[in-house]
């Protein structure tokens, strides 16, 4: 985009300040629309995650709750007889039989006499042994809790112990008679492979996981174990631990969020105890895949806000323009009436307030025009009517100084060239003063025709040349036989020359030079005016063709002068389809310039 796109959009100030005023009117609400959408989408998001997880810990909590009351309730066995000892040996091993075809986790069962000795024993690969004499030699597992929980007369579930084909489990239960009588106890060794894969399936997402633990704290099952075996001891782990003292882990606060155990990646994780058993369910869900879903809503909701506030941005400078028109037209009004144009009309078509204040600004400036007109038109006829009574004065002025009235004494002379001076400055304020009046009224007639400046030059020197004589000034002219013709009225043309070379006499010091030179540019011919005379400051050079400018140093001051030379000099030029400029160093001279259409 270049600098010119800039400027426009950037150039009025009321323009940036109403486009602001839109933009945060429009762009905060969008913003904070944004910011709640989004927050309440990632808190929405969060509670999605961690019930999904819930969910899932819940689930597998249930699977595994029914497979151990499942396998209780397999070996909580009851016999039909009225007895007190133990079942018979053939009848122990039928029954152990049918325990193994009824439940595929069981790795070994048994059952262990009141004493606490096994009686009878079958192994999944179909062998078992039977406790029947006195010398064969009988596990004694009386001093184990698997025997000694159930023969209290309660169930007994073991800690978990890992083997090779998996994590094992022992389960044991009292076996009851008819009269609730404890006769023996049932005793197996369970393969937990089952809920191991159950849990090792089970999903969340795409890559969320779950991890079962013991009740110490080591891994029973999980996918994600890279490094991390079975049986490993997690629980120095803080969140294991909390699990261990019963805490519920609910995956909504920001503690929630963590690196994994074995990836390390970021997860949102929760967990909780499993009641009667003790062991500890986790779920971890990597954040790259949890937050996915939401990660792509986010982007969106972003999108949108960011393109809201982009269409808010350009349809705030669109209004802003819009509103800013009617202003920019009634300043347009306010430059051509401050040039002197009171015939522009401003047209505001908005059918509100703006069109009845550009009519009213249209009334203002008839009005204006209407006082301008009459101000020109006293003016004209105030310096008309001077000039009749100041003319005849300067006549018998200066017949009574030339002792046609008698002879004059010293003393009167003397007070008579003072009341000449005088009258001199009245005659020459009359005459600018009418010229101005002329000049706005339109009264000045220019007819231009192909002048040879050379011409008006060399009269103009002739004219001023006693003025230069008397400050011992010299008059040079770089005169140039190609650069001669100017389309220009010839009387008016003079009067600018001798305006400007007659300054370059008056404010110039004894002995010093002025010089006219001409330079083409393009189609206009221009002649510089210069001087080596006492210069013009910086901040009077923006007043030179003002009315009544004179500078305000003492040496101007001395000097007489009406201050209008300069402002009829430049209305002259202008109406000549010229234009007039200077430069100029206080105290080194100046150069006053003005270009008149050549004529080749
Ligand atoms: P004035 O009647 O005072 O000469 P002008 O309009 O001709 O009025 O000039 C306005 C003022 O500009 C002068 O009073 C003077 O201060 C300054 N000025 C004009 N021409 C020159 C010049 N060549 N050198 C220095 N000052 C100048």
């Amino acid at each position: 985009m270049n600098s010119a796109f800039f400027r426009l959009i950037f150039r009025s100030e009321l323009r940036n300040k109403f486009a602001l005023f839109f933009i945060i009117l429009a762009s905060v609400p969008a913003l904070i629309l944004g910011g709640v959408a989004l927050l309440l989408i990632d808190i929405s998001h969060r509670h999605d995650v961690a019930n999904l997880e819930a969910q899932l810990i819940d689930e597998k909590t249930s699977e595994i709750e029914k497979f151990f009351s499942d396998t209780l309730g397999i070996l909580e066995l009851r016999v039909g007889f009225t007895q007190t000892s133990e079942i018979a040996s053939s009848e122990q091993k039928f029954l152990l039989e049918g325990l193994m075809e009824e439940h595929r986790a069981f790795e070994e069962v048994s059952f262990i006499g009141l004493e606490g000795r096994e009686s009878a024993k079958r192994f999944r690969d179909g062998t078992e042994f039977l406790c029947q004499r006195e010398e064969d030699e009988c596990n004694d597992v009386s001093r184990l809790p698997k025997f000694q929980i159930p023969a209290a007369g309660k169930n007994f579930i073991g800690a978990v112990s890992y083997t090779l084909s998996g994590p094992v489990i022992t389960f044991s239960a009292p076996v009851r008679n008819r009269n609730d009588d404890i006769i023996q106890v049932l005793s197996a060794e369970v393969n937990l492979s089952q809920v191991v894969r159950s849990i090792e399936n089970a999903r969340l997402g795409a890559a969320g996981h779950l991890l079962l633990l013991d009740r110490d704290g080591a891994l029973i099952a999980g996918r994600e174990h890279r490094g991390v075996g079975i049986g490993v001891d997690l629980s120095q782990f803080e969140r294991v631990g909390r699990l261990m003292e019963g805490e519920q882990l609910g995956g909504l606060d920001e503690e929630d969020r963590y690196r994994s155990i074995f990836t390390h990646e970021p997860v949102v994780g929760a967990g909780k105890r499993i009641g009667g058993i003790g062991w500890l369910l986790m779920a971890e869900w990597p954040l790259r895949d949890a937050d996915a879903i939401i990660d792509d809503v986010k982007n969106q909701v972003l999108r949108v806000t960011i393109f809201g506030i982009i269409a808010v941005l350009l349809l705030a400078f669109l209004f802003a323009n819009r509103l800013l028109q009617p202003i920019a037209a009634l300043k347009r009004g306010a430059a051509e009436i401050e040039e002197g144009n009171f015939e522009k009309q401003v047209v505001i078509r908005t059918n509100d307030e703006f069109q009845e204040l550009g009519s009213a600004f249209n009334k203002m400036a008839q009005g204006l025009k209407r006082l301008q007109e009459l101000k020109n038109e006293f003016t004209f006829i105030a310096a008309h009517e001077l000039r009749t009574p100041v003319t005849a004065i300067r006549g018998y002025i200066s017949m009574i100084r030339e002792g046609t009235a008698g002879s004059v004494s010293e003393t009167a002379r003397k007070y008579l060239d003072t009341v000449w001076e005088a009258n001199e400055r009245l005659v020459r304020l009359i005459n600018d003063i009418l010229e101005i009046a002329r000049s706005e009224a339109g009264r000045i007639k220019i007819e231009v025709f192909a002048v040879d400046i050379r011409e008006s030059v060399r009269s103009v020197f002739e004219e001023t040349k006693p003025l230069a004589d008397e400050k011992k000034l010299s008059l040079a002219y770089e005169r140039s036989d190609e650069l001669r013709l100017v389309l220009a009225d010839t009387a008016r043309l003079k009067e600018i020359l001798v305006n400007l070379v007659s300054n370059a006499i008056k404010y110039n010091r004894e002995g010093g030079w002025v010089k006219i030179s001409h330079e083409l540019e393009e189609n206009f011919l221009v002649t510089h005016v210069e001087d080596n005379g006492i210069g013009i400051s910086l901040e009077d050079q923006k007043h030179m063709f003002g009315k009544f400018f004179r500078a305000d140093s003492a040496r101007v001051q001395k000097i007489t002068g009406t201050g209008l030379g300069m402002f009829i000099t430049k209305e002259l030029v202008e109406k000549m389809g010229g234009t007039i400029w200077l430069q100029s160093e206080e105290g080194k001279g100046s150069r006053f310039s003005f270009k008149l259409p050549a004529v080749s």
